[in-house]
């Protein structure tokens, strides 16, 4: 590993400030903020990232979870998963945000990991984290041999001729079905951005994964209030039955009232290059009998722009029955 500067800033200015320093918030960015440091030493180890300057703010008062006047939910930065996913007004109004971080790591990845650092996790593209082989996203312009290589996990959707990679968060396939809003403090003073806006898809630059400029800290990140009568369900498909990444996931939140669905959010993990939100299934399900014909259209809805790889077809079909078992999971309940 190179050798770095370490600090720990007084406040959030003082952080921002050392961070604002940088050439870039993306990958190979000099200065860094250190979380829970499961994505980052993991990186540094592997010298996939190698920042000259690390800012450690787990001292900063980022860490308390909130109720807030609108009745929404405010989660600080370095609140730990663990602590989020235990939370009994998480467990009982955002369920899904729960399941979906149990379901994630391990009981000590979770201990460490934050919910800004969850945010900012990077894909598990074999390629990305070997330094023998090029990598679009970890140096542009050096190609992308998991198109034609190994990319059995790799994304279906939002993909480009440039990068497949698949975004690996579950916490983040949940808050996109709960509409979060991720709040940044930088050095032009501060800004809100709803997680659909977030992440960026990797197009002709997939090297930049946020909208995040030089010196954004992740202050927040916010839940509007809860929906009454929703039933959440996340559901994850993966080659183990834990400590393992997603094949593909399915974050639900619905309302059904009499026969029909009244209101539904449907985010999918494990296929898109980002946190998947499926405004197509959503569109398709509004209004119908809460029944399988209903789900089943609706996932395929989900998956009909997919764009399979040469190692990956499976997943089209393994994430419409995910989808649609989630769906039936959650009205049934
Ligand atoms: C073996 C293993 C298995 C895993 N399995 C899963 C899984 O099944 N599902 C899953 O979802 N995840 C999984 N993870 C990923 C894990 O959830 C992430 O590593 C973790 O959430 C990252 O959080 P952190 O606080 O440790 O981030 P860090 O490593 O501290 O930081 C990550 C990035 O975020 C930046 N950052 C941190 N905080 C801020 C902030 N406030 N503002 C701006 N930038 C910031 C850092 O500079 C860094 O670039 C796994 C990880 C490991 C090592
Ligand atoms: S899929 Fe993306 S991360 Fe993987 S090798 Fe290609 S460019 Fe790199």
């Amino acid at each position: 590993m190179k050798t770095f500067e370490f600090t720990r800033p007084a406040d959030g200015e003082a952080a921002v400030a050392a961070a604002a320093l940088a050439k870039t918030a993306q990958q190979g960015a000099d200065v860094r903020y250190l979380a829970g440091g499961t994505t980052l030493v993991d990186l540094m180890k592997l010298s996939v990232e190698a920042p000259a300057r690390v800012l450690d703010i787990n001292r900063l008062p980022l860490d308390k979870i909130e109720a807030m006047p609108d009745g929404g939910l405010k989660i600080g930065a370095t609140v730990r998963n663990s602590d989020l996913a235990n939370h009994a007004v998480v467990q009982k109004d955002y369920a899904v945000l729960s399941q979906a971080i149990l379901q994630g790591a391990s009981a000590q990845l979770r201990n460490m990991a934050t919910t800004a650092g969850n945010l900012l996790q990077r894909t598990r593209c074999v390629y990305f984290r070997d330094l023998a082989m090029p990598c679009n996203k970890r140096e542009p312009g050096t190609g992308c041999p998991a198109i034609t290589g190994f990319n059995r996990s790799l994304a279906i959707l939002g993909t480009s001729e440039h990068c497949i990679a698949s975004n690996p968060s579950d916490m983040c396939v949940a808050m996109a079905a709960l509409e979060a809003t991720i709040h940044v403090q930088g050095p032009k003073g501060s800004r809100s951005i709803p997680i659909g806006d977030f992440h960026l898809l990797p197009g002709e630059t997939p090297h930049r994964e946020t909208v995040l400029e030089p010196g954004d800290l992740i202050t927040h990140v916010t839940l509007p209030p809860p929906i009454a009568g929703s039933k959440h369900v996340y559901l994850k498909l993966r080659d183990r039955a834990s400590y393992e990444f997603a094949l593909a996931s399915a974050a639900v939140v619905i309302n059904v009232t009499g026969e029909n669905v009244t209101r539904v959010r449907i985010a999918l993990g494990g296929v898109g290059t980002k946190p998947w939100r499926s405004p197509e299934a959503e569109g398709a399900l509004v209004g119908l009998p809460a029944n399988q014909a209903s789900f089943r259209k609706a996932a395929e809805a989900a998956l009909r722009d997919a764009k399979p790889q040469s190692e990956n077809a499976f997943k089209v079909e393994l994430a419409k029955r995910c989808l649609a078992h989630a769906l039936q999971m959650a009205a049934t309940t």
